[in-house]
């Protein structure tokens, strides 16, 4: 298996990468869905924990077309080995994913007010909404309030890494705070399948039902996992329709809508589409640098603007991978004793994240460049405010936009707050007249450029 995932790997890491680090590792075992593999030391075993363990994981899942698969180094010295480190660090997880896996191994019955299902790190309060995210963010706060009454199925779908488990924990934290008497459930579909094959093997079916028709909030994660076998949809169905009948409440998740899962009998996904349906997108570059500046802030670690426009700018389309990135040029920068600058974040990224130098050049990311370079918001430039703090900015992002990029001068007008266009010419045509005599601007211009091109 580890070949491969090595072979999977040379698709995202650099040949060197691989080399050095990946080659020093060797398999050791592979059971319930966690592989193990031992590192000569721990230098080696961190280095590859903080910067390379997310994509390790996926490229784990990939190969096996699973979704819960985690992956555990070992440090195993030659002379005496280590021992081993004792199993319950379940959330202590890293790179977000990996080791939140099979939280509860008991077939148990829940007890009420018990959360031990939920990763206490994903609450709403962690959680931040932008345009992206807005109406699942909002459904899952009306469920969150009013379980069983509202949204029922609340059906999240969206691509990997935008929120839908986080914001599943997050109602789940929300129903117990409000009513800690409640049922409530988080569960993913392969777990919900292998106790249901579990309870057959054992003849324990009885207590797998009484089990899932007590639930006030039952959650099933990327339930396009759920086995297609016809009993684990049978049983689905009838869990299904006896939480709904009974005014419980049921949130699922998928990378796509219901009648999308091939895997999914039709009266299932009819089922599911029954309810609130809402998709989460990527969020828009605003969202990700606020995403990081929460972590950040939170974790009390030093960041400049700069260093996390440029983060943001890399990596557009999965949050896990952005917080992946932040903790890997932070691990980096301990590693090696140095300030994070937007120079260490672009050394430690290029292996991963290649710089494009044929991408193109968006608005968005010049308005973040000027704005962040001039201490101000994005949406003070697009504000109708016309103090000169504000103004002489703007006119440098019109400036830049009309520079690097193809838009025209209406659709720059339209991005920065809907102004007319010869607002925007008559922006260029000053900035371009100062620049000549005026060589600090000119020097500013220089710099601003420089940095929107290496983004
Ligand atoms: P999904 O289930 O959609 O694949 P997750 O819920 O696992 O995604 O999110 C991946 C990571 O990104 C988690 O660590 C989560 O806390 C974080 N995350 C996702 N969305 C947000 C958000 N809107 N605000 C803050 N963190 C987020
Ligand atoms: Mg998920």
């Amino acid at each position: 298996i580890w070949d491969r995932i090595i072979t999977e790997l040379q698709n995202t890491l650099a040949p060197q990468v691989i080399e050095n680090w990946l080659s020093m590792l060797s398999p050791m075992d592979y059971d319930n869905n966690v592989i193990v593999l031992s590192a000569p030391n721990d230098i080696v075993k961190k280095f590859i924990d903080e910067r390379y363990m997310t994509i390790i994981v996926d490229a784990c899942k990939n190969t096996l077309n699973k979704s819960d698969v985690s992956f555990e180094i070992k440090v195993v010295e030659k002379a005496a080995p280590e021992p081993e480190e004792p199993v319950e660090n379940l959330f202590n997880d890293n790179d977000g994913k990996a080791s939140f896996v099979a939280a509860y191994d008991t077939p148990g019955q829940i007890a009420p007010g018990d959360a031990s299902s939920l990763n206490p790190r994903y609450i709403f309060d962690t959680f931040v909404a932008g345009s992206f995210n807005r109406i699942a963010y909002a459904a899952a706060q009306a469920v969150a309030k009013n379980p069983g009454k509202n949204y029922n199925p609340l059906f999240m779908y969206g691509g990997v890494g935008l929120g839908k488990t986080h914001l599943m924990h997050a109602i789940g934290h929300e129903v117990l705070k409000n009513n800690p008497e409640k049922r409530v459930l988080y569960i993913t579909s392969e777990k919900f399948t292998n106790e249901l094959i579990n309870s057959i093997r054992d003849n324990t079916t009885e207590a797998f039902r009484q089990k899932y028709r007590n639930i006030d909030l039952l959650m099933v994660d990327d339930i396009q996992f759920l086995s297609k076998k016809e009993r684990t949809q049978e049983e689905f169905f009838h869990t299904f329709n006896a939480l709904h009948q009974a005014n419980k409440q049921i949130v699922l998740s998928s990378d796509r809508p219901p009648h999308e899962i091939k895997t999914l009998e039709e009266r299932l996904s009819s089922r599911f589409a029954g309810g609130m349906l809402t998709d989460i997108q990527p969020p828009d570059l605003e969202t990700r640098i606020a995403i990081l500046k929460k972590k950040t802030e939170a974790e009390h670690i030093d960041v400049p603007n700069e260093a996390l426009v440029y983060i943001a700018s890399r990596i557009d389309n999965n949050i896990r991978e952005l917080e992946g990135a932040l903790t890997r040029v932070v691990a980096y920068s301990e590693l090696i004793g140095e300030k994070i600058t937007t120079d260490l974040v672009a050394d430690t990224l290029k292996d991963v994240y290649p710089e494009n130098h044929n991408k193109e050049i968006t608005m968005d990311v010049i308005q973040e460049v000027v704005a962040t370079h001039f201490n101000l918001k994005v949406e003070d430039l697009n504000s109708s405010k016309r103090t000169k703090a504000l103004a002489y900015p703007r006119q440098i992002a019109m400036y830049l936009c009309r520079e690097l990029t193809n838009s025209s001068l209406p659709q720059i007008g339209e991005f920065f707050g809907g102004r007319d266009h010869t607002t925007v010419l008559h922006a260029h045509t000053k900035i371009s007249e100062e620049k000549g005599e005026n060589i600090k601007l000119d020097n500013t211009l220089q710099e601003l450029t420089k940095r929107i091109e290496r983004l």
